[in-house]
């Protein structure tokens, strides 16, 4: 196998604005692994709140040793070589393992969910975020959401409320919230998700920071609503933690390690009797394509990149209506833009 990679600039149609800052483009790294004339495709996104930047993923990729990567082994010997590589990395690995299934595919002229024994993903509903926006921002981006049957709201800031009301004054469909830690005490989220309760949230993610587990347990046995795990879960050793401290989980292959990693999490998720989300970070149609192959899975869908990105570098993922496609059915069924 030929393992390349490059920088790849993503520049946001509007600044995003969450919890931790505001930024117009996110940096990503795209990974082609080949074999005889068959290309595998992945994807590092790198969000500047992560700990991996464009440097600690190129010196990952140069750690590897390409002729353990062999097409005739199977993904999840190959994938354990890389895991032992280093630790952390998770955006890096999610790129080998994404890129290593869309290779598969190809050759075995099959699509990532037929090589986990999948239906194909259909009618699949995906929720639309949105930042932190003023009431002007927020009408602008509901027109943009027509079709849409779940909105998400990114909430963390000093007034949450009135960000809330500003949405129920414009736009009747259903939300849930995004904290991104966010809130400061569990009293305090406590009150707010009593009120979001009231106000007809569906369910609210990560109120506070990834390390309170003890406040999630106080909080969990007096929430009205759902509360889902993000940033205090990512691989597959996670899962078993949110018990009794959150409902659900949101899995996103920057965090998992990709997508071998990812369908193990629901499944031991759904042993556990877990809600599971399937989300993504700012990404191309690449990673997203790839989220979508497990899509079928899982309980709701954050898979609204592509349509917040204004030049992604991969073509084939379809919008209408509030629902996702992804066009092709050999490997993640994208292609990418030619000149790239
Ligand atoms: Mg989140």
């Amino acid at each position: 196998m030929h393992l390349e990679y490059f920088h790849y600039q993503l520049n946001l149609k509007s600044p995003f604005r969450l919890s931790a800052g505001v930024r117009d483009h996110t940096d990503i790294v795209i990974i082609k692994l080949s074999y005889e004339h068959h290309v595998g495709y992945g994807e590092a996104s790198l969000p500047p709140y992560f700990d991996e930047n464009i440097r600690t993923v190129i010196s990952f990729f140069k750690k590897i040793d390409v002729r353990r990567l062999r097409v005739d082994l199977p993904i999840n010997e190959i994938l354990q070589y890389v895991d032992g590589i280093d630790k952390g990395n998770n955006a890096a690995k999610a790129a080998i393992d994404i890129a290593l299934h869309d290779l598969k595919g190809k050759i075995e002229k099959k699509s990532i969910y037929e090589l986990y024994g999948l239906n194909r993903p259909i009618d699949i509903s995906t929720s639309l975020t949105i930042g932190i926006s003023s009431l002007d921002e927020l009408e602008k981006k509901i027109i943009d959401a027509e079709g849409v049957e779940l909105i998400k709201l990114k909430l963390g800031g000093n007034n949450d409320k009135a960000l809330i009301q500003d949405y129920l004054s414009i736009c009747h469909k259903p939300f849930c919230v995004d904290v991104n830690q966010g809130w400061n005490d569990k009293e305090e989220a406590l009150e707010l998700v009593n009120w979001l309760h009231e106000k007809g949230a569906i369910f609210v993610e990560q109120p506070l920071k990834k390390e309170k587990w003890k406040e999630m347990e106080w909080l969990f046995k007096r929430s009205p609503l759902p509360l889902i795990a993000d940033e205090s879960v990512k691989r597959l050793e996670d899962v078993d933690k949110v018990i009794g401290r959150f409902h659900g989980v949101n899995i996103k292959l920057m965090k998992s390690t990709g997508i071998y990693e990812a369908n193990r999490m629901i499944s031991r998720a759904r042993k556990l009797d877990l809600k599971v989300l399937i989300g993504c970070m700012a990404e191309s149609s690449c990673a997203v394509a790839a989220a979508w192959q497990l899509s079928s899975l899982v309980d709701w869908r954050d898979l609204d990149a592509p349509l917040l990105t204004l030049n992604d570098p991969f073509n084939g993922i379809n919008y209408k209506n509030g629902k996702i496609d992804v066009v092709g059915s050999v490997g993640l069924g994208v292609t990418i833009e030619e000149g790239i």
